[in-house]
């Protein structure tokens, strides 16, 4: 089996920094980070950092296991007139394996709803970059008894695009930032629900990945991670700190 394959049976921790850094803290973080995860041969890891650090991450990240990523990606495919804007392609050539499309703090401050992110999760594919697609429903959501429908919603944008492989996080609303972990019944079963949406949007032969989002730290790591279809962990908070990332990792390493 080429690592290639080994990958979509690997679990993944992906580190999303946010609005977070300074080039003196990411040296710092960076260096304490890497001796800690030597042993962690068969975890998939990347962190997704702001833009204008990109290229620096991916320099310090060289030889390492670790991919660089962004935190976002242009809805337009070409250069031109878009000020402000970072396309797949620039990620790309600044050496981003991966970007987060969707994340909810995109879709709740700059209303990026499904039309806006199939362009981005499509130029993503165009310049080999992960699109890493989150979802994610609100508590008002899950209150109503909506969460499925407002996940199966946000995974359509998945349908008729060919894709041999696909990456989701599973990231509930009021479950980021908030320390308040979704139970690991609630996690179990949108899971499955969630691999079942990509088995009829994409066809059987898919490789999947499903990481969950929200809380994650180095106390319950271990318990989600062991959840059935729960492949890996998009962790924000905790992968600021090298201790804390380092075991989450570390239970990434050792779950079933
Ligand atoms: C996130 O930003 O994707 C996230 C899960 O954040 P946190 O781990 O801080 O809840």
């Amino acid at each position: 089996m080429t690592e290639g394959d080994v990958m979509w049976q690997r679990k993944w921790v992906l580190g999303n920094w946010k609005m977070n850094g300074r080039l003196a803290t990411i040296r710092t973080l960076l260096t304490e980070l890497l001796p800690q995860i030597h042993d962690a041969q068969q975890v998939q890891l990347g962190v997704a950092v702001p833009t204008v650090y990109l290229q620096e991450v991916t320099e310090c990240l060289s030889g390492s296991r670790i991919w660089s990523g962004a935190e976002d990606v242009s809805q337009f495919a070409n250069d031109g007139a878009y000020t402000g804007e970072t396309s797949a392609a620039m990620l790309a050539d600044v050496g981003a394996r991966f970007a987060l499309v969707g994340h909810s703090e995109r879709r709740q401050y700059f209303n990026e709803g499904n039309a806006v992110l199939r362009q981005k999760y499509q130029h993503c594919l165009s310049e080999r970059v992960l699109p890493i697609l989150c979802i994610g429903e609100t508590l008002a959501e899950r209150e109503a008894d909506q969460d499925e429908a407002v996940v199966a919603q946000q995974l359509a944008i998945l349908a008729d695009l060919s894709l041999d492989s696909v990456v989701v996080a599973y990231e509930p609303v009021w479950a980021i930032g908030t320390g308040q972990v979704a139970t690991v019944a609630q996690i179990a079963a949108m899971h499955a629900f969630i691999y079942s949406q990509i088995l009829s949007l994409c066809g059987a032969g898919v490789k999947i990945r499903v990481l969950y989002g929200g809380s994650v730290n180095a106390q319950n790591a271990a318990d989600i991670l062991a959840v059935a279809h729960v492949d890996g962990a998009l962790v924000g908070g905790a992968s600021l700190q090298p201790d804390s990332f380092a075991a989450i990792i570390q239970a990434a390493q050792t779950a079933e």
